[in-house]
């Protein structure tokens, strides 16, 4: 099955007892037992499983082409089951411009927990094969990363990382598994904000992990899914499967319009220098050539030249995209990241992150032509 058919039914069939087409939302937070003390239908409480959250699981795990999946109240809570499924003493090599929640949730909480953490510039997989030890259980990737838009090679540092004896999780949320499959290229974990792309409307948190087979690693990030607790309600995973529908048109035109608003600002004096994967001139170009397909996705960042002040200029001037954090909606967000990384940030003072929406290119270019001045 094609994507774009896999995005509409799988996990989506119409409702066996009703016929309605799109699900209904179970709310109910429990379920009843048959006289045997069985469950007849699989599911005993909401915090352990829901229907809903199935039909959401099945969704995301046939878009990853993965084995299974486990849905989360958000990205980070994603991304908390599976550094918590680790063990104290292990040791995690991450990305050095992990998504800020991603790094500041290793540092101020994991390494007090008992893990080990080196942060690594992945342009290079050779970094990555440097900083292992005996103890490294995982290897987070983030490509493209956040918000610096560097490129890891996926196949190559998780060949590194099987060597060493761990465990390769990349963070699919700017790539989408429409652009870019991790498991795929080796990876053995696929990680989303479902908040972003995938729900797409600016307006449900969310989060998963998805899995290429069965693991006990896995078996541990389920098990802290419905104990630890901290799982979507049903109407979040509706929206979510809701927005997945349209996925892979929608991200098709965010990547088209990235596109081309990349090659506008590359060629605008007041513009240092932009980082877009799609874009000949960036350094992971050929890598990310290599491993995503259709498109590069919609977020770009670029350095105005001055300082933060004309950037923030810049930021202050615009009529149609939004200042806001964020990403992957409809709407065309900028943001000064330096700022809202606060002071421990190492992103440049003048970069500006672009989340590029669904309006029509044309006048996003023009509402930027007007900022720049
Ligand atoms: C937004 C984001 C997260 C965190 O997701 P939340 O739903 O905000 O918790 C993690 N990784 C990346 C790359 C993101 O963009």
């Amino acid at each position: 099955m094609n994507i774009e058919t896999i995005a509409i039914h799988v996990g989506q069939e119409p409702d066996p007892t009703t016929g309605a087409l799109i699900p209904p939302i179970y709310l109910s937070t429990t379920f009843e037992r048959a006289e045997d003390g069985s469950y007849p239908h699989g599911y005993v409480y909401t915090r352990a499983g829901n229907p809903n959250r199935t039909m959401l699981e099945r969704s995301l795990t046939a878009l990853e082409g993965g084995a299974d999946c486990a849905a989360f109240g958000s990205g980070m809570a994603a991304a908390m089951s599976v550094f918590q499924a680790l063990r104290p003493g292990d040791h995690v090599i991450a990305p050095d411009d992990a998504y800020h929640g991603v790094t500041r949730l290793l540092r101020e909480l994991m390494l007090p927990w008992g893990l080990e953490y080196t942060p690594v510039d992945m342009n290079d997989p050779a970094n990555v094969r440097a900083a292992l030890r005996p103890n490294t259980r995982m290897v987070w990737i983030e490509s493209p990363s956040n918000p610096m838009l560097k490129v890891a090679d996926i196949a190559a540092i998780a060949e590194i990382t099987h060597a060493g004896g761990a465990i390769c999780a990349v963070d699919n949320t700017w790539a989408t598994p429409i652009f870019q499959r991790p498991l795929s290229l080796g990876a053995d974990l696929a990680i989303h904000a479902t908040t972003k792309y995938l729900g797409g409307h600016s307006d449900v948190l969310g989060g998963a992990v998805v899995t290429r087979e069965a693991s006990p690693f896995f078996e541990r990030v389920r098990f802290i899914q419905g104990n630890g607790g901290a799982v979507p309600s049903p109407f979040d995973c509706w929206l979510i499967l809701r927005g997945i529908r349209s996925l892979p048109y929608r991200v098709r035109a965010h990547a088209e319009h990235a596109m081309q608003v990349a090659r506008f600002l590359e060629s605008h004096p007041q513009i240092e220098r932009v980082y877009y994967p799609g874009l000949e001139s960036h350094p992971g170009h050929t890598v990310a050539s290599r491993q995503m397909s259709g498109g590069f996705g919609g977020m770009l960042s670029v350095t105005v030249r001055g300082g933060q002040t004309e950037a923030m200029g810049v930021a202050a001037r615009v009529q149609i995209f939004t200042r806001a954090t964020s990403l992957g909606g409809p709407e065309s967000l900028i943001e000064h990241r330096a700022s809202a990384e606060g002071p421990e940030s190492k992103t440049p003072p003048n970069l500006l992150r672009l989340s590029v929406g669904l309006e029509h290119p044309n006048d996003l270019i023009a509402d930027l032509a007007q900022a720049l001045g």
